[in-house]
């Protein structure tokens, strides 16, 4: 029963997932209401701590980023929201249930599985996916225990992305400088006990076809302990390339992208311990080695009419740990349709249904967290546009197990708060909880 019956809000909407497609969807409901369209929003998400993406993916050492966690917990404190930690669509709740209660559903589930190579050695012991590695140095607590292999000299990431390039200035960093982060304790240590010095970046096709975002570049001269290494011919090659392509006026990405490049590879090796060092149009062919990772081969391309082929020739690159970074594709949800990777939809829709998705869900896993916001304003819309009269009054309460530990706004908040104070004294933002039971503990005891 929801707080009120005569204060019923018209329609009731589910929202799954708590990242930023979740709550920028549950923001562009709050704004579209007047006083003949209201929205009760309850939110679901599977952890015990919300944020998605924001808490567990982007990098420890870009905290500004994460600050737009305060429109988020805007958002939540808007009257008619509600939210549902601890609840698992598919687990605790079946989809048939919330879409024939709900008046609207919205899927807002991500891609959290790492695409494969489909290589030879890929499931060696040290070869892991950045959506292990990731959530592993940001304190996702299903991935708190997993095994990454730092006593070897050299690291190689597979993927020529902004994901790539987080693993790989995570593992070239000087630990210290992670020190005042949110980077999850059990990363830390391991960091800090790394042997890494060398860590290798490499991606299939030219400098030009980088998917890297020109920020993400600039920033590597800029690192105090890391040198950055590129062969300064393959900068120059890629430029040429590009002109010859598309003249000699480059599209503003490109161009920013080529000069962010001609900065790295001109800029002086200062002789630091730590080194990154890219390598392009290298096709991983097979990852080698007797019980565990201990070198990759690498097929050598070129581009002839702007196309990528191989040569035939290749090359090795020993190692003891590799991380593929080379894209998502969404888990599974019993009653849902997938296709290629992400949710089956027509522009948000899953057509002839009263369910809808956003966010990485709906497009696969592409753009930055603001394109998210557009993206739900875009599918709000056409959920105001299909609204039928309301049917019933959705309420999860009433779908779960009696007994069922939900980790609601309060329970969340203090979790948060917590993890805010445990940070505090040690100058850090906060302190991950990673324990499962911990955070129920925690976030029920409210
Ligand atoms: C490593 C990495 C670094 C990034 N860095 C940046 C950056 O620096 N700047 C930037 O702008 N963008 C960055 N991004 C992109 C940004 O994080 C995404 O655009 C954004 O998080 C996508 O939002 P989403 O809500 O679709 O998915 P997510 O953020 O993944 O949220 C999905 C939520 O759904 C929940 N969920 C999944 N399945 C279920 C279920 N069955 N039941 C209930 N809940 C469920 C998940 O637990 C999760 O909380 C980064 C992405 C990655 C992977």
């Amino acid at each position: 029963m929801r707080d009120s019956d005569e204060q019923l809000p018209k329609y009731t909407v589910a929202i799954v997932g708590a990242g930023p497609a979740g709550y920028f969807t549950a923001q562009a409901l709050q704004s579209s209401q007047s006083d003949e369209l209201t929205f009760a929003i309850d939110m679901i998400e599977r952890l015990p701590t919300m944020w998605g993406l924001v808490r567990s993916g982007v990098a420890p050492d870009h905290p500004k980023i994460k600050t737009v966690a305060k429109v988020f917990e805007k958002v939540a404190a808007e009257p008619g929201f509600r939210l549902f930690g601890n609840v698992e669509l598919g687990r605790d709740v079946s989809t048939e249930d919330l879409t024939s209660t709900y008046d609207v559903v919205v899927l807002c589930t991500g891609s959290a599985i790492g695409k494969k190579l489909g290589i030879p050695g890929e499931d060696l012991p040290g070869s892991l996916s950045a959506a292990e590695f990731v959530p592993w140095y940001n304190g996702h607590p299903d991935y708190a225990s997993i095994s990454v292999d730092v006593s070897g000299e050299t690291a190689v990431v597979i993927g020529a992305g902004n994901v790539a390039m987080d693993c790989a200035r995570m593992l070239a960093l000087n630990p210290a400088e992670l020190d005042s982060t949110d980077t999850s304790g059990h990363a830390l240590e391991a960091l800090h006990s790394s042997a890494i010095r060398k860590v290798f970046i490499t991606g299939r096709r030219g400098v030009e076809h980088a998917a890297f975002t020109a920020p993400e570049l600039r920033e590597l001269p800029k690192l105090e302990h890391t040198d950055v290494r590129i062969n300064p011919n393959e900068v120059s090659e890629a430029h040429e390339r590009a002109v010859a392509e598309h003249g000699e006026v480059l599209e503003k990405h490109l161009a920013s992208n080529l000069e962010a490049w001609r900065q790295i590879a001109e800029h002086p090796i200062s002789g630091h311990a730590r080194e990154m060092e890219f390598r392009f149009l290298s096709t991983p062919l097979e990852i080698k080695g007797e019980g565990k990772v201990e070198e990759v081969i690498f097929g050598i391309n070129e581009i002839k009419d702007g196309k990528v082929v191989a040569t035939g020739a290749s090359y090795s690159i020993p190692c003891s740990l590799v991380i593929s970074a080379i894209g998502y594709e969404s888990a599974h949800i019993s009653g849902v349709s997938f296709e290629r990777g992400r949710i089956a939809n027509i522009e948000g829709r899953l057509v002839g249904t009263n369910t809808y998705t956003v966010g990485w869900a709906k497009r696969g896993p592409s753009g930055v967290i603001g394109t998210n916001k557009s993206d739900a304003s875009d599918v709000v819309k056409l959920i105001i546009e299909d609204l039928k009269s309301p049917k019933s009054a959705g309420d999860i309460t009433k779908l779960l197990s009696p007994n069922h530990a939900v980790v609601n706004q309060v329970g969340w908040s203090a979790i948060n708060l917590a993890e805010i104070a445990n940070g505090e004294p040690l100058g850090k933002p906060r302190v991950k909880e990673v324990d499962w039971a911990k955070l129920l503990e925690i976030g029920l005891k409210s």
